[in-house]
């Protein structure tokens, strides 16, 4: 606070350094990168300064973002935490240098149909790394979420979700992902491809029983049009696509595909529910008070139709 109060007051006026050299230096460590406001008679009267990197406006009943915060093209930190906002501009995406954005207990979920389009920002995608959602009545999360490229922490705990977008097994970067205090029934299977290192899934409900076993128990169809066969193509080498160089709906369909449980993609959203246990997914630790939970389960392919019939015949035998 120290330096933003300097900056609104103009202390630099008061100052009786006669030295021109010494001048020069105050003034630039009084630019400020840091500022933190916990009172309405905190925020500059001149506007927030364009030098921060770090900013946290925390418990002030907010509904909305600040205009004036998305012309912070150097601002690395953002904390909103413990205010009333609702939504979020998709200009927010333009941020050129966001890496922590903390919203939790804020009122996001309010609205029944969230805007997430500044999740879609060319910049946010690229940048962000720690995203902290706690707190805001969440009841679903977009499966544009996997646009975040570079998110290596999200934290989801004491919302109403009742299930995770698959796509999240699209973070490569992803290693710390918390949902404790959440309704999910299930976890999907693709978080295993992702890299992930750390898990909490404490206190959630997690259905007790697998669904979708009436494909299980017989014929499986896989639809493979050429469309699709060349849409997984496109996933599977990584190609880059956007709407300027394809129709929307090939766009919609690439975005919103699924994880197999081999780690290929899935074009439908066909799935099946299997109860399983922490071992399965042994590379990541677990934070977890029941001893079992349900994982939801894409499938690529007749192969990986029998995989699943034989991990859930092997998890039977554990079971006994
Ligand atoms: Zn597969």
């Amino acid at each position: 606070m120290g330096l933003h109060k300097s900056c609104i007051t103009d202390e630099t006026k008061d100052s009786t350094v006669c030295n021109l050299s010494s001048i020069a230096v105050k003034s630039k460590d009084v630019a400020p990168t840091k500022l933190t406001i916990n009172n309405w008679s905190e925020f500059p009267a001149k506007g927030l300064p364009h030098t921060l990197k770090s900013l946290y406006i925390e418990g002030l009943k907010l509904c909305s973002l600040r205009q004036d915060i998305l012309s912070l093209n150097h601002l690395t930190l953002l904390s909103l935490s413990n205010n009333e906002i609702e939504k979020i501009p998709p200009e927010f995406g333009n941020l050129p240098s966001l890496r922590e954005l903390y919203l939790s207990n804020n009122s996001l979920g309010l609205n029944k149909n969230p805007n997430w389009q500044w999740l879609l920002g060319i910049q946010v995608s690229k940048t962000l790394k720690v995203l902290d959602l706690c707190g805001n009545k969440l009841e679903d999360l977009p499966k544009s979420i996997w646009k975040l490229q570079n998110l290596i922490t999200l934290k989801l705990d004491n919302n109403i979700l009742n299930k995770l977008p698959s796509s999240l097994g699209r973070i490569s970067t992803l290693r710390y992902l918390s949902v404790s205090k959440n309704n999910l029934q299930y976890i999907p299977y693709s978080l295993k491809h992702c890299g992930l290192e750390h898990l909490d899934i404490s206190l959630n409900d997690f259905t007790p029983e697998e669904t979708g076993l009436q494909q299980y128990g017989t014929q499986w169809e896989f639809y493979n049009s050429l469309v699709h066969i060349a849409a997984k193509a496109v996933l599977e080498n990584k190609l880059s696509y956007a709407p300027n160089i394809l129709p929307k709906t090939l766009v919609e369909l690439l975005d919103n595909s699924n994880i197999c449980i081999c780690g290929k993609p899935v074009l439908d959203d066909k799935c099946l529910i299997k109860k399983t246990r922490f071992n399965e997914f042994s590379s990541i630790s677990f934070i977890l008070v029941k001893d079992f939970f349900t994982v939801q389960c894409f499938i690529c392919s007749p192969k990986c139709h029998y995989y699943f019939r034989v991990i859930r015949i092997y998890n039977l035998i554990l079971n006994t």
